[in-house]
């Protein structure tokens, strides 16, 4: 089969022949219709986030079940199924808990074990693998990743908000438009924030009430005026670099929170004195558990997300990973291997 395999970083990757796996006990081999590319690729081949090389990137997929291992019942083949790539130990506490995507064993998909950049992926349990219905495999692969971590951190940020706040989502790429989608349906106020016109018109099509274009805008002191000088019960940050860190850590209102998303490698301060801090809290948010991804995939099977996908066969990888990396991929690209 082929697969776009990770040797290193400064080589992109390698378009290979591999061998087609053969699923054992438990395990489900999914035959790849889609594999969401993910912005967290391009930490791996820049290599800020170190993994064990060669290895078969792509941890956003969809597809149909091509073979089952032994013991594998509640799947059968031709099946349609989405991916969870939260590959867990199965043993830690986290695991234990059902947050697998916090396992610090790092068995994931595309990750810590070859992934979907491939004609065929090994899922190493059945219950990684999720039945999608009349749901498009293409549609369904960003739901795994792109659509399940902003669920996580609006689910997250849900209980301390009220439809009279305002939730701030920075970064309106594969990631934040779910984000912008899942937040608009607190009834908060939702402020979009990126440097790119039309990634802020995308998020007023998809329930933004408010938009900024930090090219052109200061950002702050738009918050501020949005707020009635509040500031926000929420912010989420899917770029986290310096400069966007800051906007967070500087518009929170009383009892905000800020969310970290991204994988930038930005540092902030954040006063905790709490005559001038006022109960703030800063936190990352991390992938998405197995019964988060179950809630994201009933939401797209009633039709309420907008899914964009543009799709892209090996042979443009290398090329559309250089496109994200410039921010010019307008909707979640997605390989059809
Ligand atoms: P993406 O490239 O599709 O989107 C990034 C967006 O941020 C783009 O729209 C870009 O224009 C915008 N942007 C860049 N710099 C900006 C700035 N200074 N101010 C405002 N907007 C800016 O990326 P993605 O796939 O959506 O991933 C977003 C981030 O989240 C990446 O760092 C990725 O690694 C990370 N990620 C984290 C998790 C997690 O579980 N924590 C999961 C998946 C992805
Ligand atoms: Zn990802
Ligand atoms: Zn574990």
């Amino acid at each position: 089969m082929q697969a776009a395999r990770f040797y290193g970083s400064g080589t992109g990757l390698e378009i290979e022949t591999v061998d087609r796996p053969t699923p054992g006990p438990g395990e489900v081999l999914v035959e790849v219709e889609a594999c969401g590319i993910c912005h967290s690729d391009l930490h791996i081949l820049e290599g800020d986030v170190p993994i064990s090389t060669p290895r078969t990137l792509g941890h956003e997929a969809a597809g149909s079940v091509a073979e089952v291992g032994a013991g594998v019942d509640n799947v059968t083949e031709g099946e349609s199924v989405a991916v969870h790539g939260a590959w867990g130990c199965g043993h830690c506490d986290v695991c234990a808990r059902g947050d697998t995507q916090l396992c610090n064993v790092m068995l994931w998909e595309g990750i810590g074990q070859d992934g979907a950049y491939a004609e065929y992926v090994l899922v190493p349990d059945e219950r990684y693998v999720l039945p999608i219905g009349d749901l498009d495999p293409v549609q369904a692969a960003p739901l795994t990743d792109a659509a399940l971590t902003p669920y996580r951190a609006v689910s997250r940020a849900r209980e301390h908000l009220s439809p009279a706040d305002t939730l701030t989502i920075i970064g309106i790429g594969g990631l934040g438009q779910y984000a912008v989608q899942f937040a608009a349906m607190t009834g908060a106020q939702v402020v979009a924030v990126d440097l790119d016109a039309a990634k802020l018109d995308l998020a007023e099509d998809l329930g933004a009430d408010v938009t900024i274009d930090a090219a052109t805008e200061d950002v702050r002191d738009r918050i501020r005026a949005v707020t009635d000088r509040q500031g926000v019960r929420v912010a989420i940050d899917f770029v986290a670099n310096e400069e966007t860190l800051q906007w967070c850590s500087n518009t929170l209102a009383a009892q905000g929170q800020m969310f970290v998303v991204g994988l930038g490698d930005g540092t902030f301060d954040v006063q905790f004195n709490p005559l001038i801090g006022s109960e703030v809290t800063a936190t990352s948010c991390y992938w998405g558990s197995l019964p988060e991804l179950r809630d994201v995939l009933g939401i797209a099977r009633r039709g309420k997300l907008d899914v964009g996908v543009e799709t892209v066969g090996f042979s443009d990888l290398n090329d559309v990973l250089e496109r994200l990396d410039h921010g010019d991929i307008h909707r979640r690209a997605v390989l059809t291997p």
